[in-house]
């Protein structure tokens, strides 16, 4: 009887902490709220400015942040077609570029604080590339893969507790869980891959974020040719925590289609 109603009470707990994942409507596991994750992200954006080197190229600075703000306006056009503008209502978006030439990698934490590591403009090579790159990542962020995966992190490693309980109890082994989830220890190996599925969900919704901001979503293809031939014992970060470019590439020529619909070349 008693563990009946355990169990019930389990499966009431589990319910509750559900949430859909914009678009996909797939259901993810949510132990923390946005505004939590977001004033932690704030922080800990600083700390990673704080301690890294920054570009003083203008001109790739420049760049990207053009790129970036293709991006980010289309993925706030993107949720406010489907009534969820009020997702990144907080969002400040901030696009910086770390001079580490070894680090093939990008980030996005919540709150749209953005990460690009020069090594993977070797990669990117122009503005195309460089907009797959920040569509992924902002299509991370935008999905709340974070929070989900925060949450999991949670449960797992610290046995379910809320994020303020963790933060005041544990603070660093938070802020390195943190850290693993959004993929800014990578080149210390410590990256908690993101699942298959929430890869997928990225690569199909970062097309069309590139297709919405001006960029032919099938330079995608493209760039993961590029990536590909980077296989090996040396695998660049950006490469090592998702899926085999033969399986994402076969997935992504599926989706442009879907991309091109929403596909808006632009002029200058
Ligand atoms: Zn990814």
């Amino acid at each position: 009887m008693v563990r009946k109603f355990f169990i019930t009470l389990l499966l009431a707990l589990l319910s509750l902490s559900c949430a859909e994942v914009p678009f996909t409507q797939r259901k993810a596991l949510r132990l923390v709220s946005d505004q939590q994750l977001l004033s932690m992200s704030f922080q800990e954006y600083r700390e990673v400015l704080k301690r890294s080197n920054l570009s003083k190229d203008p001109q790739k600075v420049e760049s990207l942040r053009g790129v970036g703000q293709r991006i980010s306006r289309a993925a706030e056009e993107f949720l406010r077609r489907a009534g969820l503008q009020h997702k990144i209502a907080n969002y400040k978006w901030e696009f910086s570029l770390i001079e580490d030439p070894k680090v093939v990698n990008a980030w996005c934490m919540p709150g749209g604080k953005v990460a690009v590591y020069t090594g993977i403009l070797r990669y990117t090579r122009d503005e195309k590339g460089l907009a797959v790159v920040l569509g992924h990542e902002i299509a991370h962020a935008i999905l709340e893969h974070g929070n989900e995966r925060m949450s999991q992190g949670l449960l797992i490693q610290m046995g379910g507790i809320a994020l303020s309980a963790a933060l005041a109890n544990r603070p660093q082994e938070t802020r390195n869980l943190f850290n693993q989830v959004y993929g800014v220890t990578a080149s210390l190996g410590l990256v908690l891959p993101y699942s298959r599925i929430q890869e997928e969900e990225a690569d199909r919704v970062g097309l069309i974020l590139m297709a919405m901001g001006g960029y032919d979503p099938s330079s995608a293809i493209e760039f993961w040719e590029r990536m590909k031939k980077e296989e090996g014992p040396k695998t660049p970060e950006f490469l090592s925590t998702h899926p085999l470019p033969e399986t994402r590439m076969a997935y992504i020529r599926a989706y442009i289609p879907e991309a091109m619909k929403y596909f808006r070349p632009h002029v200058n």
